[in-house]
């Protein structure tokens, strides 16, 4: 399937993104001359980042900025730090980015980047160093107009802030558009950090109106108390649906009458995990997929949709918070069982939206309200599901796969227009 010459055969995430691109191939007649372009990233980039630790030994670490796309903008994308992260995976992340973005319509590419490391290994001055020598190895590359990074799994706020300082350190001017998720007063967003599980929330309550599944009395189970399952938690009980079971890494609890989510987050500061929450029955891990619900909402971990619970599940729709938590043979499955999936590339879009405004934000120096925020975040998020949901319509399809239908055609019409230089 890949035919790069970097990048071997092997069942990866980068193979599973061009099974995904095989898929839609087919709907996008003339622009199909063009699919190539998805098929392989436009610039990769492996460093090697050296730093000297505490103990005065120089160690190496390998990182990685892949820039999938950039026809529709500037590359946009997190920063991973994890011992698992190689060229494979971040070219995947990096490609769903161009698809993420393109399918919200916002005026980004897709990139990604990382470095193998477990952070937590590293004492505070070695994550600095890292992040450091890091971002000066891919300064060349990124920039406001070049390619945005942004946090994802083992970086935060402080990380984004330190790529912030050592890129405006080079150019001898404060540069904040540089990267997305800054701390607020470092030029970050309002809104920001709830963002993602908001737009959960509105993408499902969106499709559960066109489905018409009532939100109120709806059973809801969640995978994942962070940031985007508690939020979208939050939201789902305001909205009168009942929270009847939650997963997280310490175990899963079950209470058929609703959980009373703001008691659950004051549990969580204390015990740092939802076991052992008063009032809440626990259960196995592999029950939580079995419990009686209206809508599941996957806001964990990548692969947590397989066959097997495909085949059983009670869900009438499926909100994908996370990025990749359901298998391709397990969203067969789904499909013919008639439970609609809203898909990662929409439903957890809300994180990668309010970073587009950041990066406005910064642009312009003018900073909105989180109600500002909150109101354009619904606007584009509404206005991109509506925009899937009637492309499903009129394809009859998948929702994931008219989202992708959507997305590489924008992306290719972008390259179609702009033509192949030099010609
Ligand atoms: P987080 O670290 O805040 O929370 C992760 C949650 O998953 C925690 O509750 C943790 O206990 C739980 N978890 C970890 N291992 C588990 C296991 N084995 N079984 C069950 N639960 C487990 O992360 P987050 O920011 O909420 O992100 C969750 C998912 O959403 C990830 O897949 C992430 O890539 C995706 N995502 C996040 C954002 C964002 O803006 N935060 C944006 C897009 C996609």
């Amino acid at each position: 399937m890949s035919n790069l010459s970097y990048v071997p055969e092997s069942n990866g995430a980068w193979q599973t993104y061009l099974a995904q691109v095989d898929r839609v191939a087919p709907y996008l007649e003339h622009l199909k001359d063009y699919i190539n372009t998805l098929k392989r990233p436009k610039r990769a980039l492996i460093v090697d980042v050296p730093i000297v630790m505490d103990d005065g030994t120089i160690r190496h670490f390998e990182g990685y900025r892949v820039q999938h796309n950039l026809s529709r903008g500037p590359g946009k994308g997190g920063i991973r730090y994890h011992p698992d992260v190689d060229l494979n995976e971040v070219m995947a992340l990096s490609a769903w980015m161009t698809i993420k973005t393109a399918a919200l319509n916002l005026p980004f590419g897709g990139a990604k980047g990382g470095i193998r490391v477990d952070p937590r290994s590293l004492s505070p001055r070695e994550l600095e160093r890292l992040t450091r020598r890091y971002t000066s190895e891919i300064g060349h590359i990124i920039g406001p107009q070049k390619d945005i990074p942004a946090p994802d799994v083992g970086t935060n706020p402080n990380v984004m802030g330190w790529i912030m300082d050592t890129y405006s350190s080079g150019q001898g001017h404060t540069v904040t558009g540089v990267v997305t998720g800054k701390p607020v007063h470092l030029g970050g967003s309002l809104g920001r950090i709830k963002a993602t599980g908001r737009g959960v929330f509105i993408t499902g309550q969106q499709v559960a109106q066109k489905i018409k599944l009532p939100l109120e009395g709806a059973k809801v189970a969640v995978q994942g108390f962070g940031n985007v399952g508690s939020e979208a938690a939050y939201l789902f009980a305001n909205a009168k649906s009942k929270i009847v079971a939650i997963q997280d890494h310490t175990g899963t609890i079950f209470q058929p009458e609703g959980m009373d989510i703001e008691a659950l987050k004051l549990h969580l500061a204390e015990h740092q995990g939802v076991a052992g929450f008063v009032g809440a029955e626990a259960i196995s891990n592999d029950h939580f997929w079995y419990v009686e619900m209206d809508i599941l909402i996957p806001a964990a971990l990548e692969g947590q949709i397989t066959v097997e619970r495909a085949k059983k599940l009670s869900a009438k729709l499926v909100l994908e918070g996370a990025n990749g938590p359901t298998y391709l043979d397990a969203d067969d499955i789904l499909i013919e069982r008639g439970i609609t999936v809203v898909p990662d590339v929409i439903c957890n879009a809300g994180g990668v939206t309010v970073s587009y405004f950041e990066w406005v934000q910064d642009m312009a120096s003018l900073f909105w309200s989180e109600e500002e925020i909150n109101q354009r975040l619904d606007k584009l998020m509404i206005q991109a599901v509506n925009d899937v949901w009637k492309a499903a319509n009129e394809k009859v399809c998948s929702l994931r796969t008219a989202a992708y239908i959507l997305a590489c055609e924008r992306i290719l019409r972008a390259r179609k227009e702009r033509g192949i230089y030099p010609g």
